[in-house]
């Protein structure tokens, strides 16, 4: 790659060109409302951080609001169990793609109660039983385990969304029951959903975000603090797992329009990994219906053609 075009770039100025451009486009998407409290978030607010390794931060519009990261979280919770059960974690869950939706139940079924993957729901929802079985107080470990990364005790989850999500997880339950039916999930399931819905209503900002998780972008070093987060072989499968599912049954297209590691949420917030670089984090609650946001993919994707960032 050739950074030093990177460089020569005026990328402060173009991080706010392109929140600006999205904010001109015609309004398309849909804010998540199957749970009723993502709902009540204001659709028009557009965020862009760009946080690299070498330490620097460029950021426009509401980069600073904090939001729910809701699937993203998938990503911390999968890191945190890697790094306490090693490999034993990839008999109970796969690797692919699934090609369904991201709460679909339908293949669940068929393949005995082991979930495609990490970041589909029923794959977190795994994560989520390995991390209550492994922690004592699993929800604490998680809430700290982000302030850790992002450098910042004001870190918490919104009761609101919490309690909603819990009101309103019945397909997420069935999943549960159907993968503790086939024995794949160990623990109490109203525990395993509890640490679920804990992880999806933490609130962040692009800002916190995309600086949280610069260590993926690092070989698995947090480059502000140099601590190793998880190892240099582990971060390139979380890597390599965001690529393939990432964006849900989007990420082909994502692939091949981008070409960057990523994973987005429901409250519409987007990561991308640029490895060696460092991560972007776009968000704006107007979701496609694959439950990606519109103009986080479009930022996303004019940034990483500006600047040459496919890593294919
Ligand atoms: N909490 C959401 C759910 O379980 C997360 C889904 C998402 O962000 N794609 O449905």
């Amino acid at each position: 790659m050739d950074w030093t075009v990177k460089h020569e770039f005026d990328i402060p100025t173009f991080v706010q060109q392109l929140v600006e451009e999205a904010r001109a486009l015609p309004a398309t998407g849909k804010v998540a409302d199957y749970i009723p409290a993502l709902a009540n978030v204001k659709p028009e607010q557009v965020g862009l951080a760009l946080a690299t390794i070498d330490g620097k931060l460029y950021s426009a519009g509401d980069a600073q609001t904090g939001f729910s990261i809701q699937s993203i979280s998938k990503i911390l919770g999968l890191v945190m169990a890697m790094n306490r059960v090693g490999d034993s974690l990839w008999q109970r869950v796969h690797m692919e793609p699934s090609g369904l939706p991201f709460n679909s139940i339908v293949q669940l079924e068929y393949e005995h109660g082991i979930p495609r993957n990490p970041f589909i729901n029923a794959g977190a929802i795994l994560i989520a039983d390995v991390l209550v079985k492994h922690y004592s107080a699993s929800r604490q470990a998680f809430i700290s385990f982000i302030r850790q990364l992002a450098g910042c005790e004001q870190i918490f989850v919104d009761e609101g969304v919490f309690q909603s999500e819990k009101q309103h997880g019945s397909r997420n339950a069935a999943m549960a029951y159907l993968m503790k039916s086939f024995g794949n999930i160990e623990a109490d399931v109203e525990r395993v959903l509890e640490h679920y819905f804990y992880q999806c209503s933490v609130t962040l900002s692009c800002q916190q975000l995309a600086t949280s998780l610069t260590f993926l972008a690092n070989r698995g070093v947090h480059p502000q603090t140099n601590g190793m987060i998880c190892s240099r072989r582990d971060a390139h499968r979380v890597n390599a797992i965001l690529s393939t599912s990432g964006m849900y049954d989007q990420s082909g297209e994502f692939a091949f329009t981008v070409g960057l590691p990523a994973k987005s949420g429901v409250g519409g917030g987007i990561v991308a990994i640029v490895p060696g670089y460092g991560v972007i984090c776009a968000w704006s609650p107007r979701l496609n219906h694959f439950g990606n946001s519109c103009l986080g993919m479009h930022m996303i994707t004019r940034l990483a053609e500006q600047l040459g960032l496919s890593v294919y």
